[in-house]
C-alpha cells in the first residue's frame, strides 16, 4: 500500500520530494513548491531564475501520534527586471517561524483547554514557542473588534476572593465578550488602555455602563464625548440588597439582647440562615425557602416591609418599558422606601440620570458574572503563564479565538 503522504501533507501547492519515517520517532517530509517560477514582489514580473535553494526544517501537525517535520526548500528567485533577489512566498508558514500556521492554530486550541507547559511538553516545543503562538493569535484578533464597539461595560473583579487585587474588565455589551483586561482598577491604568484605542474608536462609543463609582463616570466623560453613562442595573440592585442584608444582621443582633428567653429563641430561630430567602428573587424560592421567608416576615415587620420593597424595586427593572415610566415608578418607590432604605436612596438620587438612562437601551453587563467565573478558571489553569500580560492574552483568546483555516 502506498503511504498516503500527500494526504498527510494536504498542501496542494507543494510537491513531495522525499519521505522518511524514522521508526518510533518522527516523519520527515521533504517538499518544495510545485511551480518552477515566482512573482517578483516589487514589480510583479514572473521569473524562472532560481538564485539559490534554501532548506529549513519546520514543525507541522502530528500524524498518527508521530511528530511531523517538513524539510522545505524555500527558494530564492532573481528578478531580471529589478535585478533583485527575493524569497518565494509560502502561505502556510510565517517568515522565520519554526512551525506551520496550522500547527500554531492547533496548539492555541490545546492551550485553551490546558496550559502552556503541558502543551509544550506534549508537542515537543518550548514554552517560549507556545507562548509566541498564543501571543500572535491575540495580536491578530484584537483590532477587529475594537472598531465595532458601541456599548461598553466597565467592571471590576477580584480573582482571588478576599484578597483584593482587583482587575478591570472592559466588555463589549453587544457581543457580551470582554475586549480588554486591565491589570488593576486604578483609573490611571484604565485610562492608559482606553487612550491607546485611539479617538476614532472612543468617539464611536455610544453608551458606557458602569457600577456606581464616580471616577469611572469622569473618565467616560473625559475620553468618550459621544457616550452617555448608564448605571449597571445589577450594581443598583446590589445596593438595595446590601442594605436589606445589613438590616437582617441588625435585627438578629437586637434579638440576642432580649430579656424574654422564649421570645429571643423564637426570633433568632426565624432569622437564622435567612439571608438567601430574603435576598433571592421571590419567585425562584423553593418550598423550604418560602417557609423561611414566611417565618422572617412573622417575627420582623421591618424586614417584611423591606423585603417587599426590594421585590418592588426589582420589578421596576424587570417590567418597565419606557424611560418616562421608569422615572415615575422610581420616584414612587423612593417615597415609600425613604425610611427603610436611606442609604440606597442617597445613591439613587446621586446617580438618578444614569439609572434612568438604563431604561433607554436596557443595557446591562449582566453577563459579567459568567465572564468572571471563566477568568477565575483560567487563572487556576494558567500555570506556565508567568505574568499578567500572558494571563490577559490567554483570557482574551478564550473569547476571541477563531480558526481561520482555508
Ligand atoms: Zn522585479
Amino acid at each position: 500500500m502506498k503511504f498516503p503522504v500527500e494526504q498527510i501533507l494536504n498542501l496542494p501547492d507543494m510537491k513531495v520530494l522525499d519521505f522518511q519515517e524514522l521508526v518510533g520517532e518522527e516523519i520527515i517530509i521533504t517538499i518544495e513548491k510545485s511551480v518552477n517560477y515566482s512573482t517578483c514582489p516589487d514589480c510583479g514580473k514572473i521569473t524562472h531564475s532560481i538564485h539559490q535553494n534554501h532548506w529549513r526544517m519546520i514543525h507541522d501537525l502530528p500524524w498518527n501520534k508521530k511528530s511531523v517535520l517538513l524539510k522545505i526548500n524555500r527558494r530564492q528567485f532573481k528578478c531580471h527586471k529589478c535585478k533583485k533577489v527575493f524569497s518565494e512566498k509560502l502561505d502556510f508558514v510565517d517568515k522565520n517561524k519554526g512551525y506551520t500556521k496550522r500547527l500554531a492554530t492547533d496548539i492555541v486550541q490545546q492551550v485553551l483547554n490546558s496550559n502552556i507547559r503541558s502543551v509544550a511538553k506534549r508537542n515537543g516545543l518550548s514554552d517560549e514557542e507556545v507562548e509566541s503562538m498564543v501571543k500572535k493569535q491575540v495580536s491578530q484578533i484584537l483590532n477587529i473588534n475594537l472598531s465595532q464597539v458601541k456599548k461598553l461595560g466597565i467592571d471590576e473583579i477580584s480573582l482571588v476572593k478576599g484578597q483584593g487585587n482587583y482587575l478591570a474588565v472592559l466588555v463589549d455589551l453587544d457581543t457580551h465578550k470582554p475586549i480588554e483586561i486591565v491589570q488593576s482598577r486604578r483609573i490611571e491604568d484604565i485610562r492608559e488602555i482606553l487612550v491607546s484605542w485611539g479617538s476614532e474608536v472612543l468617539n464611536k462609543i455610544e453608551e458606557v455602563s458602569i457600577d456606581l463609582w464616580s471616577p469611572y463616570k469622569n473618565l467616560v466623560e473625559e475620553l468618550m464625548p459621544n457616550a452617555h453613562v448608564t448605571a449597571d442595573r445589577f450594581h443598583v440592585m446590589k445596593q438595595v440588597n446590601d442594605e436589606l442584608d445589613t438590616m437582617r444582621k441588625t435585627e438578629k443582633k437586637a434579638a440576642t439582647s432580649l430579656e424574654n428567653q422564649s421570645e429571643k429563641k423564637r426570633i433568632l430561630e426565624a432569622l437564622n440562615k435567612s439571608k438567601y430567602s430574603l435576598l433571592k428573587n421571590e419567585e425562584s424560592l423553593n418550598e423550604k425557602q418560602k417557609e423561611k421567608l414566611k417565618s422572617v416576615q412573622d417575627v420582623s415587620p421591618r424586614l417584611a416591609k423591606m423585603h417587599a420593597l426590594k421585590e418592588e424595586f426589582r420589578d421596576i427593572f424587570e417590567t418597565t418599558q419606557s424611560w418616562g415610566d421608569s422615572i415615575l415608578k422610581l420616584l414612587d418607590w423612593m417615597y415609600d422606601a425613604l425610611s427603610y432604605f436611606p442609604k440606597s436612596i442617597g445613591t439613587i438620587v446621586r446617580w438618578f440620570g444614569e439609572i434612568v438612562g438604563y431604561f433607554d437601551g436596557r443595557t446591562t453587563s449582566g453577563t459579567v458574572e459568567g465572564i468572571n467565573n471563566k477568568l477565575k478558571l483560567i487563572k487556576r489553569l494558567g500555570y506556565g503563564f508567568r505574568n499578567f500580560s500572558n494571563f490577559r492574552l490567554r483570557s482574551l483568546l478564550n473569547w476571541h479565538f477563531t480558526i481561520n483555516s482555508p
